[in-house]
């Protein structure tokens, strides 16, 4: 059984989709945190997303990969775990850019379909009903506003000590959904059969009881 969940940046697709994982005893697949991999070597490396051969030929040789330690999901770029590295803004933004470019959706399409073949997966990301597991058993495009998008990344970037400037939150996420939305190559949208939820004014609870109360009719 698979469990898609889609949807554009702060929408709480990763909260969700980690507790619905565990009411289920699914694995949680976070998608999002190996483009962040990428962004991550990429933006060490120097390399311009806008030179698409330069970026096909940086990560050529990089390995990326998951495991799970305690049941949470680590990622490493080669021998190194970057799942601490990879959360900030400037990581995020990098991840859209270069998630546009086919050598870089390529490069993770396999482990992707591997882990969601291995194991029964709730999986996250903005392809995922549509292009990764397009037979997945329940697919859920999770959404909110952009307003309530931003307060809630404000309130976590707050909560881990930093200075964000809402305002400009909510100009990163507008301009992250509409890169994700208009790229070319499989854009984030939501799918005949994706069951929508708009999280806007619902808790946390309510939205893992609807996915999961989805999921129960398969
Ligand atoms: O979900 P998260 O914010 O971690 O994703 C970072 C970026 O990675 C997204 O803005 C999107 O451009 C890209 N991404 C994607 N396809 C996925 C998951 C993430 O293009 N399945």
């Amino acid at each position: 059984m698979n469990i898609a969940i889609d949807g554009p940046a702060g929408a709480g697709k990763s909260t969700i989709a980690k507790l619905v994982a565990k009411k289920l005893g699914y694995i949680y697949v976070d998608t999002g945190a190996m483009y962040r991999t990428v962004a991550l070597f990429l933006l060490r490396k120097g390399t311009d997303t806008d030179q698409a051969q330069a970026v096909a030929d940086d990560i050529k040789d990089i390995v990326i990969s998951i495991q799970y330690e305690n049941g949470v999901q680590q990622v490493y770029l080669n021998d190194e775990n970057v799942t601490g590295l990879i959360r900030t803004e400037e990581v995020g933004n990098m991840a859209s850019k270069a998630s546009a470019l086919l050598c870089v959706r390529e490069k993770l399409l396999d482990l992707q379909r591997k882990l969601a073949a291995e194991h029964d997966v709730v999986m996250d990301g903005r392809d995922i009903g549509s292009n990764i597991l397009p037979n997945a058993e329940t697919k859920i495009y999770l959404t909110a506003s952009p307003a309530v998008r931003a307060k809630r990344r404000f309130d976590e970037l707050s909560e881990r000590g930093e200075t964000p400037v809402l305002e400009k939150i909510e100009a990163d996420i507008i301009a992250r959904d509409k890169q994700d939305m208009e790229r070319e190559i499989a854009p984030l949208k939501q799918t005949e059969d994706a069951v929508l939820i708009d999280s806007s004014y619902m808790s946390i609870e309510e939205v893992v009881a609807a996915i999961i109360d989805e999921a129960s009719k398969k």
